[in-house]
C-alpha cells in the first residue's frame, strides 16, 4: 500500500489490516494474526466484539455528535460509572490519552502560584505527545527539539523512594506517574512507592496524578492500577480501551482538583460525543463481567513465559502485571518482532530490547497455545531474516506477502 502521501513519523510493520474478529487480525490478503498487543491495549475483548458493534450501530442511527454546548445522557451515564469505580468525583472526557493528560496539567498549573509550579515525574515515563504530556515525558530522545523550555520538572527513577523524598517539596505542584510504566518498558511500581508518592504529594500540598491510560480499566486486574496500593490520586487520567477503539480519554478528578478547571476554563469539540460515551458505557458492562477473570489468565500467561524463559536465555527478564507484559531481552527486539510476525504473531517492541505483550482480556488458553508455540520458535531459531533495522527497513509489503504466503 503506497504511503508517499502520509507523514513518515511510523515505522510501520509492512502489513495493511483489513479486518478483525476475536484475539485476531486479517491482513488485505486475507492471513490471519494473531494480535498479542491488541491495538496497544485499546482492544481489551479483542476486535469487532459482536455487543460493542452493536452498541456502536445502534447509536450510529440516533446521534454520533451534539457538542458539549448540550448534555447527552450517555456522557453523563459514562462519569458517574468513572467516578463510582475510580472513588473520584468529576469526569472530563477528551479524545486521547494526551489531552486526559493535558487536562490535569491544566487543573495543576490553574491552582499554582510563584513558587509552587515544580512538577515531579519519572525517568523512562510516557504521558503523550502534547506539549504538556510531553514534558513530563521521562525519554529525552521523544522530548528534546520539541519541549518548551520553562517547565520545571524533577524526574526520578521508578521505584526510587530515596529519590522521590528529595524531589518533593513545597515547590512542587504535583507528582504525576504511571502505576506501570508502559512504553518505558513495562515496569510495575511498588505499592509502598505508590504510598510514599501519595503521602509526600500530600505532606507538599502537591497533586499526585496517576496516569492509566495503558495499564488501566482492568489490564492489571483492578478497574485501576492504584488500587492495588489502596491509594486515591487526586486526579487520574484514563483512555486507550475506554471506548472500545473509539478515541475517548477521561481526566477524573477529585472535588478540591476539579474546582481549577471552572467554565469556560476547558472544553474540546468532538470529546464524550454520545457514539464513543455509548460504547464506553457497553465497554464497562463488559469489563464488569470479565474483571474477574483476568487474573487467572494472566497467571497462566505469566507462568507459560517464565517456562518460555527458562528454555531460551535471550530472554532475561520477565517484568508483568496482571495481562501486562515485557520480556527484557539481552539484545535488541525488532528482529524478533519481524521472526513473530512471519508467523503471525503480533506483538511490539519497546525501547529496543523489551518485547510487550497487552494480550486482549478474552484470551483463551487455546490462544496462548499458539502465541507460545511461536514463541518458541522464534527463540529456538534464533534472530531470523529480516535481522538488522536496514533489512527491516528494505522489507516492502509485497516481499514480506511473498516471503509469508
Ligand atoms: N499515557 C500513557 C501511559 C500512555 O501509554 C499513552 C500512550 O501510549 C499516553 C499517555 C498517550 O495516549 P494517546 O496516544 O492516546 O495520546
Amino acid at each position: 500500500m503506497s504511503e508517499n502521501f502520509l507523514l513518515r513519523n511510523y515505522d510501520r510493520y509492512p502489513l495493511t489490516m483489513e479486518s478483525g474478529s476475536g484475539c485476531y487480525l486479517f491482513d488485505t490478503h486475507g492471513r490471519r494474526y494473531l494480535d498479542m498487543i491488541a491495538g496497544i491495549g485499546v482492544n481489551v475483548f479483542g476486535h469487532c466484539h459482536p455487543r460493542l458493534t452493536a452498541a456502536l450501530v445502534e447509536q450510529a442511527h440516533r446521534a454520533v455528535h451534539s457538542s458539549n454546548l448540550v448534555s447527552n445522557q450517555y456522557q453523563s451515564r459514562l462519569a458517574e460509572r468513572l467516578c463510582r469505580i475510580s472513588g473520584l468525583d468529576r469526569a472530563f472526557f477528551c479524545n486521547s490519552g494526551t489531552e486526559a493528560v493535558e487536562a490535569a496539567l491544566k487543573a495543576v498549573r490553574a491552582r499554582s502560584r510563584p513558587g509552587k509550579q515544580k512538577l515531579v515525574a519519572l525517568h523512562g515515563s510516557f504521558h503523550g505527545r502534547t506539549m504538556a504530556s510531553l514534558s513530563v515525558t521521562g525519554q529525552s530522545d521523544l522530548r528534546q527539539r520539541f519541549v518548551y523550555s520553562g517547565a520545571e520538572v524533577a524526574f526520578v527513577h521508578p521505584n526510587d523512594s530515596d529519590g522521590l523524598r528529595e524531589a518533593v517539596s513545597p515547590d512542587t505542584a504535583a507528582v504525576i506517574l504511571e502505576p506501570v510504566l508502559g512504553e518505558g518498558g513495562i515496569y510495575p511500581l511498588h505499592p509502598e512507592f505508590l504510598q510514599l508518592a501519595r503521602k509526600l504529594s500530600s505532606a507538599a500540598d502537591a497533586y499526585l496524578i496517576v496516569d492509566e491510560v495503558q495499564c488501566g480499566l482492568g489490564r492489571t486486574g483492578k478497574y485501576f492500577a492504584y488500587q492495588w496500593a489502596g491509594i486515591r490520586p487526586d486526579i487520574a487520567v484514563v483512555a486507550k480501551p475506554l471506548a472500545g477503539g473509539l478515541p475517548l480519554g477521561a481526566a477524573l478528578f477529585t472535588e478540591d482538583a476539579a474546582q481549577w478547571l471552572p467554565p469556560h476554563s476547558h472544553g474540546t469539540t468532538f470529546g464524550g460525543g454520545p457514539l464513543a460515551c455509548r460504547v464506553a458505557l457497553e465497554v464497562l458492562d463488559l469489563l464488569h463481567e470479565t474483571l474477574p477473570s483476568v487474573a487467572g489468565k494472566a497467571e497462566e500467561f505469566l507462568s507459560r513465559l517464565e517456562s518460555l524463559r527458562l528454555r531460551h536465555p535471550v530472554i532475561r527478564e520477565i517484568r508483568s502485571k496482571g495481562l501486562m507484559f515485557g520480556l527484557q531481552l539481552d539484545r535488541p527486539g525488532l528482529p524478533y518482532v519481524y521472526a513473530a510476525l512471519e508467523r503471525r504473531l503480533l506483538i511490539n517492541c519497546t525501547q529496543g530490547s523489551v518485547l510487550r505483550l497487552l494480550p486482549p482480556f478474552i484470551v483463551a488458553t487455546e490462544q496462548m497455545d499458539e502465541c507460545f508455540s511461536v514463541l518458541d520458535e522464534v527463540f529456538a531459531n534464533g534472530r531470523l531474516a529480516p535481522s538488522s533495522k536496514a533489512d527491516i527497513m528494505a522489507v516492502d509489503e509485497h516481499a514480506f506477502a511473498a516471503a509469508t504466503a
